[in-house]
């Protein structure tokens, strides 16, 4: 390991008077930067934004009625892709929070859907006014994505998410023509299960989404507890749901050791067309190594890097930091990256983080050349594509092979 590695951080870009330029550089990202002016008041314990402190982000103030048309005008400066979902809410430059909190976000909403042309899509846990959100579905079709995050509706919610909304309100938001995908899963048995079939019965037309969620850095020990019961529970969980052969799409996706199994034939055969070199070493977080360790064998040099910077269970190559694999190489004169590392929301070659690939290579004096063919599109499609809960019970929880893939040790 490299002794006395300085830190990479990437270097500061707003002062607190920016918050204008942080708003832009949002919707430059596809995102409706409303503001709540605060961090999120729901404070659920599994929280990805518990510690966000890799990235740097700004506060904006709770955005007011001027802000609004700010914002509203900016995004009618850009051109309109019909297949675009306009994001409600800022996530690379400022926290995420429930966006509907914001006493005028339903009025809002409304306005970007009479004053301009554009697709949107939000995430809330439910906060959103009942019957209002399924008249604006009814009045304006196609132009909304709703995701629900209904997370679980069992005796695991009030543990979970105690400042949430009511299951009743859930129910009642469910029950209509708003949501387009509910999110909810695994924590034990009968959980993941139960809502699926609770859910479907009110709304059989939305796309259950399911999985387990992983414990990282900022998460309460009894919390990421919980969340590896849910992963130890998830197949049969998933055999209940497919047995029960429910009329709605059904996915699962949020895994990464499960996306990257199923996914193993296209990750071979991208790896294959690389035409590496047996001591070229490649960089890639843990399943990824696992597949390419099991099933190309000395075909390259696999550096495994853990997802220090994310911290707990984490597990994805794309949200790999240059300071994780900085923590982590020895003696290496150059290191293959794939491009999806540095391609993040903070801009072109630069890591989730903001670093970029010139102060890596200044810094640990290690030569990098990146994968351009190991891109963010090709992750995208990847994490989208085998992802169905069908899929998921055939070629993983009932293939024999998974056993060894599960077990197979990482310094193999
Ligand atoms: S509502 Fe969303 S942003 Fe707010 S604490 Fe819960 S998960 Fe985090």
């Amino acid at each position: 390991m490299l002794t006395d590695l300085p830190i990479l951080e990437a270097a500061r870009l707003f002062s607190p008077t920016d918050y204008r330029e942080v708003l832009k550089r949002e919707m430059d990202g596809g995102k409706i930067p409303l503001s709540l002016g605060k961090e999120c008041p729901v404070k659920c314990e599994f929280c990805y934004e518990l510690d966000h402190s890799y990235r740097e982000t700004l506060d904006p103030p709770k955005t007011t009625q001027e802000d609004w048309e700010f914002i509203l005008n900016y995004i009618n400066t850009k051109p309109t892709d019909p297949v675009q979902f306009w994001c409600l809410g800022g996530n690379e430059y400022m926290e995420w929070t429930d966006l509907f909190l914001h006493p005028k976000a339903m009025e809002w909403v409304e306005d970007f859907l009479k004053y301009t042309d554009k697709n949107i899509q939000f995430f809330t846990v439910g906060f959103v006014h009942v019957p209002k959100i399924h008249q604006l579905v009814e009045q304006y079709p196609g132009r909304i994505n709703f995701e629900l995050s209904v997370i679980t509706l069992g005796r695991y919610r009030q543990q979970l998410m105690p400042h949430a909304p009511s299951v009743k309100h859930v129910m009642k938001v469910l029950d209509g023509p708003a949501v387009s995908s509910a999110n909810f899963y695994a924590f034990d048995h009968n959980t993941m299960s139960e809502d699926a079939k609770a859910i479907s019965k009110i709304n059989s037309q939305c796309v259950l989404w399911m999985g387990c969620l992983t414990p990282v850095k900022g998460i309460n020990e009894s919390t990421g507890a919980l969340m590896r019961k849910g992963r130890a529970s998830l197949p049969t969980e998933a055999e209940k749901i497919y047995d029960a052969g429910l009329p709605n799409l059904t996915t699962i996706h949020t895994e990464a050791y499960v996306t990257a199994f199923l996914n193993r034939n296209r990750i071979l055969s991208i790896f294959d067309s690389l035409e590496l070199e047996r001591r070229d070493p490649v960089v890639m977080a843990r399943s990824v190594y696992k597949i390419l360790t099991m099933f190309r064998r000395n075909r390259a040099k696999y550096l495994y890097i853990p997802n220090a910077t994310l911290g707990g269970d984490s597990d994805c190559t794309v949200l790999l930091t240059l300071n994780d694999i900085a923590l982590r190489i020895t003696n290496e004169k150059y290191i293959f990256i794939p491009q999806c590392v540095v391609e993040s929301g903070r801009g072109a070659d630069k890591d989730i983080a903001g670093v970029t690939v010139d102060d890596f290579v200044k810094k640990t004096g290690v030569k990098v050349r990146l994968l351009r063919k190991i891109n963010t599109k090709f992750a995208n499609n990847r994490l989208y594509r085998n992802g169905s809960l069908q899929n998921y019970v055939n070629d993983y929880v009932r293939n024999p092979l998974v056993r060894h893939y599960e077990t197979f040790p990482l310094s193999a």
